[in-house]
């Protein structure tokens, strides 16, 4: 299975990172190797020193599909996640800097927090789903799908044009604002409405 990440899907995001707004979705991906195993705490990797929580609403792929139209991406999911793209922001940086792709601050291992899942049928609608990111006990990211600006049936639309969608293909759908570091000993827990979707230590 493979790992469809969204780049700059919420405004305020793109604004306190000092991006351009794009055009199209941005998109990049992440290998199966990047989860991070459950019950494993994420270990901060020795080449970062500047490693960012980035928490994101998941979609998981239950048919195959290829130019899937807009009006049917809704019959290709039926559940509805939570997770962290952790980033090595430094290493990013460098590397948008140099315009060279950016796997290695986003794909490397441990770099993907998928946590459980929740019936898409629980939602009254998709595209209005609260969520939020605790750090020690503090909400440090606060979304929700309303302010996407591609809602989840586009990107799925979207991806699809370049990439067949396979059966538990996962997608992360971007970050909202509040974008932040890691340190030892934190604690990340991550929230659809009132749900602990994940909880995470950081080593
Ligand atoms: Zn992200």
């Amino acid at each position: 299975m493979k790992l469809i990440c969204i780049g700059r899907n919420y405004t305020k995001h793109i604004e306190e990172l000092e991006n351009e707004k794009p055009e199209h979705p941005v998109v990049f991906m992440k290998p199966d190797s990047s989860i991070l195993l459950k019950q494993h705490p994420f270990v901060i990797p020795e080449f970062s020193n500047d490693v960012h929580y980035e928490v994101e609403i998941l979609v998981k792929i239950k048919k195959l599909g290829k130019y899937i139209d807009k009006k049917f991406a809704h019959t290709y999911y039926d559940e509805i996640g939570l997770g962290i793209d952790f980033t090595a922001r430094d290493l990013q940086s460098d590397l948008k800097e140099k315009g060279l792709p950016w796997e290695k601050a986003k794909a490397f291992d441990g770099a993907s927090v998928v946590g459980k899942w929740l019936p898409k049928s629980k939602f009254s609608t998709v595209d209005a789903i609260e969520f939020r990111l605790e750090k020690n006990g503090v909400v440090v990211q606060d979304g929700n799908t309303a302010h996407m600006l591609w809602k989840i049936d586009e990107l799925i639309s979207y991806v699809s044009q370049f990439f067949t969608l396979k059966i538990g293909d996962v997608i992360f759908t971007g970050t909202p604002a509040g974008v932040g570091p890691v340190a030892i000993n934190d604690k990340l827990k991550g929230y659809i409405g009132n749900t602990e979707m994940f909880s995470i230590n950081v080593k």
